[in-house]
């Protein structure tokens, strides 16, 4: 493989690219692996082309990427460039926002939220960890979890209760009434994320959506507990985002719920995607306002904030259009 610079751990914007090993089935289908990373950089995407004439070629697209993480990388080796420099920043003050963006079945959630090496949960480790230093004796670690579908919001913590979020008269952006759980150790925020991740929707049910079409947004906010009120210091915020892939990819027939939901996903990762740009360029003017999901993370794009977003992608031959789509606004969003 060549030899890239390292990408720096510090930029506000990161921007990295995870790829998920075949899996059984499509080793039975005998699919193959068209995805091949040329650096810790950079990738190429070998697509099977078919000519008029019927020759064969091989069509290939090469993307490069603050990080680019194999099949076999760990999700501790993601972390640690990925979510652990956020956490360091957390502490200074700042907001920070982890993203996973891609396909359904890609690995958003296996990176973000698998219950025992999660991005999330390694965070916790840190920030616990860092919360035991004297000069850190006055902050306290809360949680909060909900959900987007549509342009609802739902409460994960508090039985998916319905909540609204508001814009106060200093245009900070708050969620009314949403449940926050006070943490003190790792062990306390696995058992409150696997609580409201029983109450995602699930479309096998019936009953809700699939979550699949929903982002899950989890945050934990430290607070300066000196004063009469706690005061926000500084949040860290994984956000699990609905599946990128257009509603004719789903294997169902594209009714009007839907079409709801594949035009208000496209329409919130679009406006996603110009709020970070706009975060990265130091923007003043930014379009919180086009969707639910960028409204109500508005303070993680102003002011003191970064973002690091991991695009996930699938390796095998069927689904090069959705890989290739996620590659294209991943190379987008910086
Ligand atoms: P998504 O949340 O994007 O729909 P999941 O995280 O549920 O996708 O991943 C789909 C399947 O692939 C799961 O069974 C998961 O365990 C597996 N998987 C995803 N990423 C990886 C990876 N990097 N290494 C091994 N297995 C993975
Ligand atoms: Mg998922």
């Amino acid at each position: 493989p060549q030899r890239d610079a390292p990408s720096n751990l510090d930029d506000k914007i990161r921007v990295c690219v995870r790829k998920r090993p075949l899996n059984s089935k499509e080793r039975e289908r005998g699919e193959k692996d068209i995805v091949h990373p040329t650096s810790g950089r950079s990738l190429a995407v070998m697509e099977p082309k078919v000519k008029v004439d019927l020759t064969k070629y091989i069509e290939e697209s090469r993307f490069t990427f603050d990080e680019v993480f194999g099949e076999s990388a760990t999700n501790t080796e993601v972390y640690a460039r990925t979510a652990k420099p956020l956490v360091e920043y957390i502490f200074g003050g700042g907001n920070a926002t982890c993203f996973a963006y891609g396909q359904t079945g890609s690995g958003k959630t296996y990176t973000m939220m698998d219950t025992h090496n999660g991005l999330y949960i390694q965070a916790a480790d840190d920030i616990f960890a860092l919360l035991q230093r004297p000069e850190h004796q006055h902050l306290q670690a809360f949680v909060t979890f909900y959900e987007i579908y549509l342009t609802n919001l739902f409460d994960l913590l508090n039985d998916r209760k319905k909540l609204f979020a508001r814009e106060d008269a200093s245009q900070n952006v708050c969620i009314q009434g949403v449940r926050e759980i006070i943490i003190q150790s790792p062990a306390d925020l696995m058992s409150v994320f696997e609580y409201g991740n029983g109450c995602r929707s699930t479309g096998s049910t019936g009953a809700n959506a699939d979550s699949s079409r929903s982002h899950a947004i989890l945050q934990i906010a430290l607070k300066d507990m000196s004063g009469r009120r706690p005061v926000q210091h500084g949040k860290l915020s994984f956000i699990d985002l609905a599946g990128n892939e257009r509603g004719s990819d789903r294997g169902d027939t594209a009714d009007k719920q839907t079409m709801m939901e594949g035009a208000e996903i496209n329409k919130s990762l679009l406006a996603l995607k110009e709020c970070i740009r706009a975060l990265d360029l130091g923007k003043k003017h930014q379009p919180f306002r086009q969707s639910k999901l960028t409204q109500v993370l508005k303070d993680s794009f102003i002011g003191n904030s970064r973002a690091c977003m991991v695009a996930t992608i699938s390796p095998n031959t069927a689904n090069s259009d959705n890989t290739l789509n996620t590659l294209r606004y991943a190379d987008r969003v910086k």
